[in-house]
């Protein structure tokens, strides 16, 4: 398999965790998604919300996804609350190449806990 077959297959690092393969500081599960701390955490608070269906990028989302993704959004917004982020936070989903994404399997970077810079590199 190619390099970029391989990078963008359905099986990612974030299946390994889904799965409990590796190990990860989760902070919240349900049905559909999981969120856990980034391993390279970029703010104090840095967490990754993802879906468990293994969508590689939202570029690849489609109409039968709509739930899902209100879905993880509403999630971040759990998870903020839970992580007590009152003053705010931000929300970045990197997509494809350009746009800086390195685990082709969908995730909402949730971050906060300083005050953040705009705009992003
Ligand atoms: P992106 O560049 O948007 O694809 O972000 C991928 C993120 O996944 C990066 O912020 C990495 O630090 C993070 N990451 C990679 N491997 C792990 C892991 N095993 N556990 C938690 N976060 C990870």
């Amino acid at each position: 398999m190619g390099k970029n077959l391989m990078s963008e297959s359905s099986d990612t690092i974030f299946g390994k965790i889904i799965r409990r393969e590796i190990p990860a500081d989760i902070v919240y599960e349900d049905n559909l998604c999981l969120a856990f701390r980034d391993v390279n955490p970029q703010a104090p608070v840095h967490v990754l919300i993802i879906p468990k269906e293994p969508i590689a990028k939202l570029a690849d989302a489609e109409s039968q996804h709509h739930a899902l993704m209100g879905h993880l959004l509403l999630t971040v917004k759990r998870v903020a609350e839970q992580l007590e982020l009152s003053k705010g936070y931000r929300v970045v989903i990197n997509t494809g190449a350009d746009g800086g994404q390195t685990v082709y399997h969908l995730h909402l970077h949730l971050l906060g806990g300083r005050s953040l810079q705009w705009p992003p590199g």
